[in-house]
């Protein structure tokens, strides 16, 4: 079932609930203080109470809501809008595992390899050599 995002006047904040397709437009009980909170559309939280520039997200655990997400701690510094460190994890540095090194160096083997059949069978080269041309 898909969340949804919902909107608590009296708490003022937003929550999260689940709800199946039909009842997507229904009210939702705030988790809070359990009154029928409204629906809203992701990109509406412009007229929330903020707390550092972020909706504020219930229960309050002192996180922001930021992009349909909780987060612990609102953008700082240079980050794009929409991009969150939370939310957006760089990928770890990947090392190569033994096997994948293998083949990548066999893959290399193999292109060298080939380019020296081409080169050695006479067939020109893909870059285009100077001094050609019939004549
Ligand atoms: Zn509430």
């Amino acid at each position: 079932m898909p969340l949804y995002e919902y909107y608590c006047k009296r708490c003022d904040g937003v929550f999260e609930a689940m709800g199946a397709i039909r009842t997507a437009s229904a009210p939702a009980p705030c988790p809070v203080c359990a009154r029928k909170a409204e629906r809203i559309p992701p990109t509406s939280f412009a007229a929330f109470t903020m707390r550092e520039g972020y909706p504020r997200a219930i229960p309050d655990r002192g996180t922001y809501w930021h992009l349909e997400k909780e987060v612990k701690q609102p953008l700082r510094g240079a980050f794009r809008p929409n991009e969150h460190p939370e939310l957006t994890k760089p990928e770890p540095p990947r090392r190569a595992s033994k096997g994948e090194a293998e083949i990548e160096r066999q893959k290399r083997h193999a292109a060298a390899k080939e380019q020296k059949k081409m080169l050695d069978s006479g067939m020109p080269a893909i870059h285009d050599r100077t001094g050609g041309g019939g004549g």
